[in-house]
Parts: C-alpha cells; sequence; structure tokens
C-alpha cells in the first residue's frame, strides 16, 4: 500500500525533504512508517518516536488530519491511500535571532493550514507575549496547551497576546487565554470590532452581506451552501476585550521591540510587526505574506472596498521594508520576503490576464468568472472564489479596462494594457533571484 507524508521542521530537516511517498506492506503501522523513512539509519524514527509504541508528547503526528494519540500512537495501523503529517509542535528560534523566540504549531483544517502561534518576552523580565493564537477549538486549544507546556509555560503566565488580524484561526483562542491570565489583547484598530465581536461580517443574517454575495452573483442555492459551512464552523465561541493599535505603534518585548506595520488587503486592520534582526529587519507578516500559496484578497474580509489594489500596495510595502526574513501566520519563515512578495505580485498579474481572457468571450459576474478560474467551488471557497475575480474584475474597472453594468462586467477595450495595473518593482529584486511562474 502507499502513504504519502508531509513532514515539517526538525522532521523534514531529517529526512531531507518535505514530502514522501512510502510503499508498505498491509496491516503496516505508524512505527513501521517511521523505520521505512529511515531507510536504515536512525535520523527520522528516534525524532518522532519514544521507546516501541509511544509518539514524543511535542510530536504531532496527524493522519488524514486525525490527530494519533501520544500513547500507543506508534502502534496505529495505517490504509493505503492514508496521508500521514507530521510536525513538530515546537520549534525555537534563537539560534538565528538576537532574542528568544519559540514557534508552536498548531494544527487547522479549515483554512490555510498549521498556523504559528510565535511566543516571545522569554526572558526573565519581559513581558511573556504570544504573536496570534489558534483556532477555536477545543483539539487546537489542546495542542496549544501541550506546546507551550513544553517550553515550561501555561495559559495563566501569558501577559500580552498581539494580534495580526482578525480570522478565527489567528484570534480565535485569544478570549481562553485572557480568561485563564488576564492578559491584554492587542489588534488594529480596524480589526477589533471583529474580535471583540461588537460587529460581525461574513454574517449570512446580515442584509449587506448577502447582497455583497447577490451582486457577485451567486446563486441562491450556493448562498445556502456558504450559510450551512459558516455556521457549522462559525460555533458560537468567547471574545476577548481587547485594545487597539494603528501603524507605526511599537511594542517593547524584553531585549526586541516591535513596530506594527499595517498591510490590509486580506483583512483591513491585518498588521505585521517589524523588528530588529541579526543582519537587517524582519517581519511577523501573518497571512499578508505566506510561503507557497497566495492568501485570499476580496473574499476574505468584504469590508476590504479595493482589495487588489491595497494587497499590491501592502506588497509594494513588504518589498520597501528590505525584510530579511519573515515569519508568517501559517508554514516556516519566507527567507526572501522581498522576492515571495515579487512572485505574488507575478500571480495577480497573470491571474488579471486571465480574467481579461473570460471578459473577451463576453460579460461576466465575478461569480461566472470565478467558475472559470476555480471551476465549482465548496465550503469557504464558496466565499474566497467570487471575492477573488471581484478582486480582479474591480481593478480592471478602477483602471476603466473593465466596466460594470448591473452585476455583470465586460471589456472597455478589446486589448487592455494589463501591464499598468501592477507595481515595477525588478530593479529593486535580489541578485539571483528567479521568478517561481
Ligand atoms: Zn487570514
Ligand atoms: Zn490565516
Amino acid at each position: 500500500m502507499q502513504i504519502t507524508c508531509e513532514l515539517h521542521g526538525t522532521v523534514r530537516d531529517a529526512y531531507g525533504d518535505k514530502a514522501a511517498t512510502v510503499a508498505l506492506d498491509s496491516g503496516a503501522t505508524i512505527g513501521d512508517l517511521l523505520d521505512a523513512l529511515d531507510n536504515g539509519d536512525e535520523r527520522v524514527a528516534p525524532l518522532v518516536r519514544n521507546g516501541d509504541s509511544e509518539i514524543r508528547p511535542h510530536i504531532a503526528v496527524h493522519v488524514n488530519g486525525e490527530r494519533v494519540a501520544t500513547s500507543g500512537g506508534a502502534g496505529t495501523a495505517l490504509d493505503d491511500g492514508d496521508k500521514v503529517t507530521i510536525l513538530p509542535s515546537v520549534s525555537g528560534g534563537k539560534r538565528t535571532l538576537p532574542f528568544e523566540m519559540e514557534t508552536v504549531r498548531l494544527g487547522n483544517a479549515a483554512f490555510e493550514g498549521l498556523n504559528n502561534c510565535y511566543v516571545l518576552g522569554l526572558e526573565d523580565d519581559a513581558e511573556l507575549t504570544l504573536i496570534d493564537t489558534g483556532f477555536p477549538t477545543d483539539e487546537t486549544r489542546s495542542e496549544l496547551e501541550r506546546g507551550l507546556a513544553d517550553i515550561g509555560i501555561e495559559f495563566a503566565d501569558i501577559d500580552r497576546i498581539l494580534l495580526t488580524h482578525w480570522h478565527g484561526d489567528h484570534a480565535g483562542l485569544a478570549a481562553d487565554i485572557q480568561a485563564a491570565s488576564g492578559c491584554s489583547v492587542h489588534v488594529h484598530v480596524d480589526d477589533a470590532p471583529l474580535v471583540d465581536g461588537s460587529e460581525a461580517t461574513q454574517d449570512m443574517d446580515d442584509p449587506a452581506f448577502r447582497d455583497t454575495l447577490t451582486a457577485w452573483g451567486m446563486p441562491p442555492q450556493k448562498q445556502t451552501e456558504l450559510a450551512e459551512f459558516l455556521d457549522a464552523s462559525a460555533a458560537a465561541y468567547a471574545r476577548p476585550t481587547v485594545e487597539t493599535f494603528t501603524d507605526g505603534d511599537r511594542f517593547d518585548i524584553g531585549s526586541v521591540e516591535l513596530e506594527a506595520v499595517h498591510l490590509p488587503g486580506h483583512t483591513v486592520g491585518l498588521c505585521g510587526f517589524a523588528f530588529d534582526g541579526r543582519d537587517g529587519r524582519e517581519l511577523f507578516s501573518g497571512d499578508a505574506l505566506l510561503p507557497y500559496y497566495t492568501p485570499n484578497v476580496g473574499g476574505a474580509d468584504v469590508r476590504v472596498t479595493e482589495p487588489l489594489a491595497a494587497y499590491l500596495d501592502t506588497l509594494v510595502r513588504i518589498i520597501d521594508g528590505e525584510y530579511e526574513r519573515a515569519w508568517p501566520g501559517h508554514r516556516g519563515a519566507v527567507v526572501d520576503p522581498t522576492g515571495r512578495a515579487a512572485d505574488i505580485i507575478d500571480h495577480h498579474r497573470e491571474r488579471t490576464d486571465r480574467v481579461v481572457d473570460v471578459l473577451a468571450d463576453g460579460p461576466a459576474t465575478p461569480w461566472e468568472v470565478s467558475a472559470e478560474l476555480f471551476g465549482t467551488l465548496h465550503a469557504i471557497h464558496i466565499l474566497h472564489g467570487p471575492g477573488e475575480a471581484f478582486a480582479h474584475l474591480n481593478h480592471l474597472e478602477d483602471a476603466g479596462l473593465a466596466a460594470r453594468d448591473g452585476r455583470n462586467y465586460e471589456l472597455t477595450t478589446t486589448e487592455p494594457a494589463t501591464e499598468a495595473l501592477f507595481p515595477t518593482i525588478a530593479d529593486r529584486l535580489r541578485p539571483g533571484y528567479e521568478p517561481v511562474h
């Protein structure tokens, strides 16, 4: 039987690759899989397994998204086609940073996967600070508690939480931690009402949100499907009391000072936090800059009125920051933030060209453009797909290359010059930069 593996952190480093496909005899267990990954030398198994059957407590092993128990977990039987993820829940950054930092990695099946909770202020006299929390589920709360316990911390010890943005996979556990510790919770003023619950968005009972979806051309049955998804995924959870900040505000955390950097687009109030690293400025980038994939714009926060323009400005701001490294809300560190921002600009330039190709066949709604780009959509993608299409159509409309008639967008010219819609950044790239597209 065939098992596919996704490996992270120290386990990935030990194996030498982040992905593996392994052939095993039927009836094989996770222990057998670890032995197969080792292929004779003991690099991987000792990191993950403790004795014959135990999984080490700070290693999360997921089979098809379900976490395997620590006790006896190595004896878990696998089936053909299973997908196994091996994820160290804590990885320290202190080797390469001028201050102590730990990263707790949290499972997240609902959105972009694997949220990072960064732990700062670990020196004796500093305020113990988390950047982002995790999705408000019992499973993620346990993962966070276990990850923090591995570095000798419990919720009650936390002094302060800084949130990059309002999304539940980042802000969701803030209230639980605040209830246990009385810690302060800080978020940009524009995202604050969605964190403390004084305002709602993506609420199907809100006529304005329904109107947005209808204006995008989303059919009623898809609105119903989206409502069912949002109801099921956004179970009522506790909300924290928050303190607000704005661009440029500073936070002293022991030997490091963080500076809030407003990076809107994915949400209205998304903020990164910049600091002095060993070789230059570095950035906690939240979902504004992610490795491997691009954050949704247009559907992730429908309050953003010109989502693509706002996000392109944010990418230019990241390039202008000349960061040596970025620490994203999901996945591992971005080693060339400028190059990554350039790749994302390229990605959106190509997507705009695809949108123009769709409109060349005749007027279309965001929903119809989304269907051409992404096919049939389910779950949160019912919102994100047409939102992204809207972001591109809106960008074309603002430049006068498309016009809106009711719900339909149409081209105003047969040969739209889309190049001018995107920033030119070629002269600011590092030597040796190669675009990924
Ligand atoms: Zn987000
Ligand atoms: Zn996120």
